[in-house]
């Protein structure tokens, strides 16, 4: 769609929370438009075809807290195959890399650890989750390891008390034609100029100025869904500037998460839909999910420190980690049966910065500023400003659809 010189609405990035407020700005008799950098419409949300046989969510992968997640829905009414089965962690370790009674001992572990970050989480006061580990538990490495693919960030850059706002219902599925084609389907109905970043929002005036690199335009209001690290550095200059967004935004930054999938030959050896993690006692380690759906490839998750150290070393690194690391487990010969095929960088993606939102400690608080509408014409929707469900596309989708009716309900106000 090209881009009009005069909108009701204007609706900054096309990932799940800017195409949830589309839709529910649909029927409302206002002009809206969506303004989308990429050139596609999902955002973090990004389903590829990674091999002939491999379909691949380079971003959002697994319909979390599904008992309570809009997405089953939509998933239904597009004629979306839902995939209920259970996730792969949990109880599906393949081999002996990982023994029953050691996982058993982690997990006891690791729940420990969670009822006393809960525990320490009633009584109102912030802290760092690391302070919430066992001194000297072996545990622990593998520990801050779940935080990173958790949270994309270890423990000791994690708010307690947002760790204990987050709503978990424990329920995962998935989609099999992807969570990323899924939400590009949901978004196709709405009008979208692709290609279309915004760099500048002029707020000094009675209607909004809006600079994109397609040209200007004028807008009544603006819901902006762009991620958190770009808020926080600046990257759509408002003016008059916004310290208490760009403050509340650095203190939500984008934690980073990573994939990379890999062809696996003999595919029928392994378990559809089993799990790889070695004892390893590390951090820095890989997850590996084996034949998701039952496809013929091995699929690796990295969190935190790790992830950025292999985006920073460059294109392939995820893929070589991976292979070392599998080749470790299972023996030498399974590396000539593994090829890369795809791979994430959100850290190094432009539009993106990173993977998505953890609370810093003593910055729970930030998530409600975020939202928080300026002047009845800025809105502020994104999963950062979820309060319960941040972090995931569900949570993104609400939080469009939770600025849609204070558009509306600001709109109203005008008119009376
Ligand atoms: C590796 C990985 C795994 C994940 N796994 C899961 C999972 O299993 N389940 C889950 O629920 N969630 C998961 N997530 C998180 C989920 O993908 C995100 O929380 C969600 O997609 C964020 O949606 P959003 O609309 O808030 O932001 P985004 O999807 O980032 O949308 C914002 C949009 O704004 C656009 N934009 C940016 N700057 C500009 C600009 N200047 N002008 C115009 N447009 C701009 C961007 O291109 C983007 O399309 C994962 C994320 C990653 C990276």
């Amino acid at each position: 769609m090209s881009l009009p010189s005069e909108i009701d609405v204007a609706i900054i990035g096309a990932g799940a929370a800017g195409l949830g407020a589309a839709h529910a700005l649909k029927d409302s008799g206002l002009s809206v438009i969506v303004l989308e950098a990429r050139d596609r419409l999902g955002g973090r949300a990004w389903t590829v075809q990674a091999g002939p046989d491999v379909i691949f969510d380079v971003g959002c992968g697994w319909l979390h807290s599904a008992n309570k997640n809009p997405f089953v829905a939509i998933a239904e009414q597009l004629n979306f195959e839902v995939d209920r089965s259970l996730p792969p962690w949990g109880d599906r370790a393949f081999g002996d890399v990982f023994p029953q009674q050691e996982r058993i001992d982690f997990i006891r572990a690791m729940d420990a650890f969670y009822e006393r970050i809960e525990a320490a989480a009633k009584s109102g006061h912030d802290s760092a989750a690391s302070l919430y580990l066992e001194p000297g538990n072996r545990w622990n490495p593998m520990i801050d390891a779940i935080s990173t693919y958790v949270n994309g960030c270890e423990l000791e850059r994690v708010s307690i008390l947002d760790f204990d706002a987050y709503e978990d219902t424990e329920i995962n599925w998935r989609v099999r034609r992807g969570y990323g084609a899924l939400i590009a389907a949901y978004g196709a109905s709405c009008p979208a100029a692709l290609n279309c970043k915004v760099t500048r929002i002029d707020h000094s005036q009675a209607r909004l100025l809006i600079e994109t690199s397609q040209g200007r335009l004028n807008a009544a209001k603006a819901i902006i869904t762009v991620s958190t690290n770009l808020i926080a550095d600046e990257a759509i200059r408002f003016s008059p500037a916004l310290p208490e967004k760009i403050d509340a935004a650095a203190g939500l930054p984008l934690g980073i998460a990573n994939k990379v999938t890999l062809a696996l030959d003999h595919a029928e050896e392994f378990p559809k839909d089993g799990n790889l993690r070695g004892a390893t006692m590390r951090t820095k380690m890989g997850t590996y999910h084996l034949r998701p759906f039952g496809q013929p490839c091995i699929e690796g998750y990295f969190g935190g420190s790790f992830a950025r150290e292999l985006e920073d070393a460059g294109p392939g690194a995820f893929a070589a980690q991976s292979i070392d690391e599998i080749a470790a487990l299972l023996g030498n010969d399974f590396r000539l049966g593994l090829k890369p095929l795809a791979e994430s960088r959100w850290a190094h993606d432009p539009f993106a910065r990173g993977s998505y939102s953890h609370a810093l400690p003593g910055h729970t608080g930030d998530r409600a500023i975020l939202a928080a509408p300026v002047d009845q014409r800025l809105f502020f929707a994104g999963e950062a400003t979820s309060p319960h469900f941040f972090s995931t596309a569900h949570g993104a989708l609400e939080s469009g659809q939770r600025a849609a009716r204070e558009v509306l309900a600001a709109a109203a106000k005008h008119r009376a």
